[in-house]
């Protein structure tokens, strides 16, 4: 199996070593001349077909296996998974709610994951992909719809995806009206993929600095000037705090005619109660990943549509999806001043299916009640753990929230890496640490609506064991994950230099 090697290893926690209940590779089971499979004799050999240069030489390498070897050794690695359907993940920021399975059910439906991306337009109009396109052109309109934006792609395939694409709509736009724009500005509280697109797509970032967790908006008036081209936030913000001074940004970017962008990955917040295009911005990307289903993790499959307000429409990528009057679908290329390709095809079409389905499936009540179950168990869990550690600002919080272990390190050395290590060990998720980066010691906690008052009670009687711990034994705290089949890695090393080996 993948192994990454952990070295040098800083704590040596008690308990097995790191690796040594591991499995080892399906290849070093394998016992010469067992068999799992007895396929028919071919009646002719498609051997005869290839070109003979085409053929391999030597053994094809795989392991000689029983059928029961094979099936016992893939359900054993998929137990070592850990998914929000094993237990709870209150992984903040990355909104990893429960997906239902029907939506799995639709994007499975043949007609649709067996369908080609290029399978024809008709000749005389229409597209035998009409289903799909349909689906894409509903999903814009429903976006559309829950947003306020005017229109929609749903190409980009992630989060910073999306960012990058709204950049480059941004930069598109100011250089078509003749502007000078070379500045985009970011809180301090920003995702770091924000800062991030805006360089790529050739700006310089400035970052304003929060006060009492928001945009501050005489911070913002200090730098933001005509050269300025762009404002980028998250509401409520990765502090799961509501940026009240809104009104303020929105007249302050459109004095100098600066575009506001929507950083839409805390929007399981607000469905359904803040329609971000009624409220000013003018670029918007939603993690269909993080707010509409299709479960994620492990760096995807993802989607990150952008919507726009109605001025930045010509720029939208290609290609874009139309209605005609008879109500026939097909794609459009003919947009002079599109930003051109983002992606090949159409992007992550299942992620957009399983969201199209979870939207019909929830309808607008459904949507609503998201955000407030979201909202409410973001604050009974916030509400429980103030009276344990410090939450830094401790007021009612949007869908998550941020504590702060720095007290606990000062007088115990315990850390927040050390809390989330210890949280594995009871069988958890750990939560988002070390971000946003304005909390020291930060531990971000997003519970998200699906779970019941009973997992986030247990969930805090196992988080107040370990504080009380760390009073009393902190050593032990620091040795966590000790039931785990590997301990501490020393990541940076283990993502550099990934090991796949036999020898465990
Ligand atoms: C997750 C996240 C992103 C990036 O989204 P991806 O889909 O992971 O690329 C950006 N901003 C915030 C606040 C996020 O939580």
């Amino acid at each position: 199996m993948l192994h990454r090697k952990a070295r040098p290893r800083r704590h040596r926690p008690p308990g097995p070593a790191a690796g040594e209940r591991l499995m080892s590779t399906v290849f070093s089971k394998s016992v010469p001349g067992r068999e799992g499979v007895w396929p028919e004799a071919p009646k002719t050999d498609p051997v005869d077909f290839i070109p003979q240069h085409l053929l391999r030489e030597g053994d094809a390498g795989l392991p000689s296996l029983s059928e029961l070897d094979v099936v016992r050794h893939f359900t054993a690695l998929s137990r070592k998974n850990y998914g929000v359907d094993s237990n709870f993940y209150p992984l903040g920021s990355c909104t990893m709610k429960y997906n239902p399975k029907f939506t799995e059910e639709v994007a499975a439906l043949p007609g649709f994951s067996r369908l080609h991306p290029l399978t024809p337009q008709l000749p005389g109009g229409g597209d035998m992909s009409a289903g799909c396109l349909e689906v894409m052109y509903e999903t814009e309109r429903c976006l559309c719809e829950i947003t306020g934006m005017a229109a929609f792609t749903l190409h980009p395939m992630a989060g910073a995806h999306g960012e990058l694409t709204g950049a480059l709509m941004m930069a598109a736009y100011h250089a078509d009206k003749g502007h000078k724009k070379t500045k985009i500005i970011c809180p301090d509280s920003a995702h770091g993929t924000n800062p991030a697109s805006a360089a790529i797509a050739g700006f310089e970032v400035v970052t304003i600095e929060s006060k009492d967790g928001i945009i501050d908006p005489a911070a913002l008036a200090a730098v933001i000037d005509d050269e300025t081209a762009g404002v980028m936030m998250t509401v409520p913000n990765t502090l799961g705090l509501f940026e009240r001074h809104l009104p303020e940004i929105v007249a302050l970017c459109r004095k100098v005619d600066a575009l506001l962008y929507y950083d839409g990955a805390n929007l399981n917040a607000i469905l359904g109660k803040l329609r971000v295009g009624d409220a000013g911005f003018d670029v918007v990307h939603i993690n269909l990943h993080k707010t509409f289903a299709t479960p994620h993790g492990g760096g995807g499959p993802g989607a990150g549509p952008v919507g726009v307000s109605e001025r930045l429409i010509p720029y939208l990528p290609v290609s874009r999806v139309q209605k005609d009057e008879a109500g026939r679908f097909s794609l459009s290329y003919d947009h002079p001043k599109s930003i051109g390709y983002v992606a090949p095809f159409y992007g992550n079409f299942g992620v957009v299916l399983k969201a199209y389905a979870y939207i019909l499936r929830l309808g607008r009540e459904g949507l609503i009640r998201v955000s407030e179950s979201a909202v409410l168990a973001a604050n009974y869990l916030r509400a429980r753990l103030a009276e344990a550690i410090e939450v830094p600002y401790n007021r009612i919080c949007m869908h998550e929230f941020v504590a702060s272990a720095a007290k606990l390190a000062a007088e115990k050395n315990v850390r927040a890496l050390d809390i989330a290590k210890a949280l594995l060990d009871k069988g958890y998720h750990a939560p988002t640490i070390y971000f946003p980066l304005i909390v020291k010691e930060a531990l971000m906690f997003e519970p998200t609506e699906t779970e019941s008052k009973d997992t986030l009670d247990q969930f805090v009687a196992d988080l107040l064991d370990i504080l009380a711990q760390a009073e009393t034994d902190p050593e032990a705290v620091r040795a966590c994950p000790t039931t785990l089949p590997v301990g501490r890695l020393d990541e940076t090393y283990a993502a550099r230099a990934m090991e796949i080996t036999d020898d465990l």
